[in-house]
């Protein structure tokens, strides 16, 4: 297949865009190379004679349309988007105009390429965070009402709404994937994962989000692609997928996973690294717990997760600790500061 891939130069896009050229797919990644994105995280396949990039503004209507015109897909995969929950409290304007008016700009780009081609489809690529927040039991669904609490999440809510309409209304073959939380190698380090392991390894404090119990379903990054390459080949069009690995943690267990490979990769003292731990003001309408029931995609993709969750934190602790120079290159404009609450409720 053609495939163009938004967003192809961040954390999800370029796993995504590496497994597609390792399966002789023709790949386009069409990326704006905002903060999160960079071409090192495409390195190895980007002088591959399979790919292309194309370095666009996916709410670009003249820039989008041109990128279709010269790469001709047979498909798209949308993951373009903000993506930082904190971000999006202190500056939502960005995630409007990324998220919501980018996602229009490839649908209306995509329905052109429908009318020329039958064949073509799109995956859009969306989270769990647009069901809301769960009480002590039961899991998101793909039937679940959404409930989106923050800019970020509402966001991509409307980008699904988006999606579903121009398949109710202009039939264009659009499938919808929803995952729960990722981590793996290439994940910006502002993110929590990224976040704990470079703070153990520099031996810094380790923020804790109010009191560290909120819980998320964790999948390694390369199962999600699984999943939305399945999705992609094997997907209804009108249908939508939740992604997930019934894989609840609270967020000092992943601070307590981390800690303990820090603690047998490096020969560190596992008392000393709990010390690191510092407990901050929470986030903003801070959600509680996200759940996801998968069982759709399990039962009609024959979708599952492989990667052992204590072996693929250990392997993502090694990836950071032998990666400090890319950590370094690809956090260079960020400057550390606490996000997320200069128009929250504690601020
Ligand atoms: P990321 O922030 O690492 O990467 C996003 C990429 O999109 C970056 O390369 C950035 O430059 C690019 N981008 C942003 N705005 C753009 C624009 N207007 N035009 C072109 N490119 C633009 O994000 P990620 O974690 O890889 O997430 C990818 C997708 O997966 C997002 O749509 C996100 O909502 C979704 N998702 C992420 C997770 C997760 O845990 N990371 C979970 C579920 C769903």
């Amino acid at each position: 297949m053609r495939i163009l891939v938004t967003g192809g130069a961040g954390f999800i896009g370029s796993a995504l865009v590496r497994r597609l050229i390792e399966q002789n797919h023709t790949v386009c990644t069409l990326d704006k190379l905002g903060y999160a994105g960079s071409l090192r995280n495409i390195a190895e396949v980007i002088e591959h004679s399979s790919h292309t990039f194309i370095e666009a503004d996916i709410a670009d209507e003249v820039a989008v349309q041109s990128a279709f015109e010269r790469f001709k897909p047979t498909a798209v995969m949308h993951l373009a988007a903000e993506t930082h929950v904190d971000r999006s409290v202190d500056s939502p304007r960005a995630f409007i105009d990324a998220n919501i008016i980018g996602t229009y700009t490839l649908l209306e780009a995509g329905l052109k390429a429908h009318a020329e081609n039958p064949a073509f489809r799109m995956v859009h690529v969306s989270t769990d965070e647009v069901f809301g927040t769960l009480g002590p039991t039961g899991a998101f669904r793909e039937d679940s009402p959404y409930q989106p609490n923050s800019p970020y999440s509402a966001s991509k809510a409307a980008a699904d709404h988006l999606a579903r309409a121009w398949w109710e209304t202009y039939q264009l073959p659009v499938i919808v994937t929803n995952c729960s939380n990722n981590y793996g190698p290439f994940q910006h380090p502002e993110k929590l994962i990224p976040t704990i392991i470079r703070k153990a390894l520099g031996d810094e404090p380790i923020p804790v989000y109010g009191d560290g119990l909120q819980i998320r379903d964790w999948l390694h990054v390369d199962d999600h692609v699984r999943g939305l390459i399945m999705a992609l080949t094997k997907g209804t069009p009108g249908d939508s997928y939740n992604i997930g690995s019934d894989n609840e943690r609270t967020n000092l267990d992943i601070v307590g996973l981390v800690l303990d490979a820090v603690a047998r990769l490096e020969g560190r003292d596992r008392q000393q690294l709990e010390s690191l731990i510092s407990y901050v003001t929470d986030r903003p309408g801070h959600d509680r717990r996200y759940a996801v029931d998968a069982s759709h995609i399990k039962s009609t993709l024959s979708w599952q997760a492989e990667v052992d969750f204590a072996q693929g934190i250990e392997t993502t602790v090694a990836w950071y600790a032998a990666n400090e120079d890319w950590s370094q290159e690809v956090a260079a404009d960020v400057d550390g500061k606490r996000l997320g609450l200069s128009r929250g409720q504690n601020s």
